[in-house]
C-alpha cells in the first residue's frame, strides 16, 4: 500500500548564479555555469517523503518532451512512483531561478504541463488516492485539482497552500492538518501580510475552520502548532543556514511522515523542524532533502 500520495507539481528548476539580479530591460551575464535541478513543491515534497523511507507515488503532469524524461528518470531513481504522473501536450512546468552568492534571487515560473492537469484526470486515480494513508498537497497546479484529490482522499489529507491563493471552505473542511507559512496563513485568513506574534497568528489559525491543526512555518523563527485549544512554538533548530530554498517542502514531508507513525502534531512539528533544518544546512531544494539517517533523532 501507499504510505503516500502527493498531488502536485513537477518542474525543472535552471538555476542561474549572477553577481547581481537584474532590473527589467537589463541583461546580466552569468557569474558561473547555470545548473538543471529536479523542482515543484510537488516533487520536492514526494522526494523528501522518500527519502524519509516512505513508499510515494506522485500524481501530476509533465510534458511529452526531454525534460519530462529527465524529471520522471530523477524521482523514479529516489524511489518514487511515477505511474500516476501523466504526459502533458504542453511543455514541463520550469522555473528560472536567478540567484545571486548573498543569497538574493529572482523567479519566473512557466507552469506548462502543471496547470493542464485537470480534476477529470483524477477519475481513474480514484484507487490510489482513496487507498493511501496520506495524501500531501500544494497549490502550483489548478486548484479544482487540489479540490477533487482532497474529495477523493479517504486517509490523512495536509495541505501546503502555497503558493498562497483563495482555498474554497468544503476543501478546507476536508484538510486533517494545514500548513502554511506566515504570508499564506494572512492571505487565507484575509488578512495584509503579517509580522504578527504568536497569538495574533494562532487567532488567524483558528479562523480557517479546518477540522484538524494549522502548523505555521516561520522560517528561521520555527513552527507555531495550533489546535482549537493549544499552541506551541518550536523553535528553528540552530545550524549553519546555508539554503533554506526546499525548507518548507522537507518540513512538510516529514510532517506527514511522522504523523503516519502516529505522533502527536507538536511532535511531529518538532520531527518535521529537525529534517528541514537539515535541508537549510545545504544548497538546492530537492537535492537537499536529508534521508532518515540523517535526521537527529532528538533535538
Ligand atoms: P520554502 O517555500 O522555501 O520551502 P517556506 O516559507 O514554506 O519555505 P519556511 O517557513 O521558510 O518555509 O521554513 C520551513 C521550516 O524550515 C521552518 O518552520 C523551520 O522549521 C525550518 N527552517 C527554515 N529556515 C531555517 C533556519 N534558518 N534555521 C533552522 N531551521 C529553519
Amino acid at each position: 500500500m501507499t504510505d503516500i500520495v502527493v498531488v502536485g507539481s513537477l518542474n525543472v528548476d535552471v538555476v542561474v548564479p549572477l553577481h547581481e539580479l537584474p532590473a527589467p530591460g537589463q541583461t546580466v551575464l552569468g557569474a558561473a555555469d547555470h545548473r538543471r535541478a529536479g523542482g515543484g513543491k510537488g516533487a520536492n515534497q514526494a522526494v523528501a517523503a522518500a527519502r524519509l523511507g516512505r513508499r510515494v507515488a506522485m500524481v501530476g503532469a509533465v510534458g511529452i518532451d526531454a525534460d519530462g524524461d529527465w524529471l520522471l528518470g530523477l524521482i523514479a531513481a529516489e524511489g518514487v512512483a511515477t505511474e500516476a504522473v501523466l504526459r502533458a501536450p504542453r511543455p514541463t512546468g520550469q522555473a528560472i531561478v536567478l540567484v545571486t552568492a548573498d543569497g538574493d534571487s529572482t523567479i519566473a515560473v512557466s507552469s506548462g504541463a502543471n496547470m493542464w492537469l485537470a480534476a477529470e484526470h483524477l477519475g481513474p486515480l480514484r484507487d490510489l488516492l482513496g487507498s493511501a494513508r496520506a495524501v500531501l498537497l500544494q497549490q502550483e497546479v489548478d486548484a479544482a485539482v487540489v479540490a477533487e484529490a482532497v474529495r477523493l482522499a479517504e486517509g490523512l489529507v495536509v495541505l501546503n497552500p502555497a503558493p498562497a491563493r483563495p482555498v474554497d471552505p468544503a476543501t478546507l473542511a476536508r484538510v486533517d492538518v494545514l500548513v502554511p507559512n506566515r504570508g499564506e496563513l494572512a492571505a487565507l485568513a484575509g488578512a495584509p501580510p503579517t509580522d504578527a506574534g504568536a497569538d495574533a497568528l494562532a487567532a488567524m489559525a483558528r479562523s480557517l475552520g479546518t477540522r484538524g491543526p494549522v502548523v505555521v512555518t516561520l522560517g528561521g523563527d520555527g513552527a507555531l502548532v495550533v489546535t482549537t485549544d493549544r499552541q506551541w512554538l518550536i523553535p528553528a533548530e540552530r545550524v549553519d543556514a546555508v539554503d533554506a530554498t526546499g525548507a518548507g517542502d522537507t518540513f512538510c514531508a516529514a510532517l506527514a511522515d511522522a504523523l503516519l507513525d502516529g505522533a502527536a502534531i507538536d511532535e511531529a512539528a518538532r520531527w518535521a523542524s529537525r529534517a528541514a533544518a537539515v535541508t537549510v544546512t545545504r544548497p538546492g531544494a530537492m537535492e537537499a532533502a536529508p534521508r532518515r539517517v540523517e535526521v537527529p533523532t532528538s533535538a
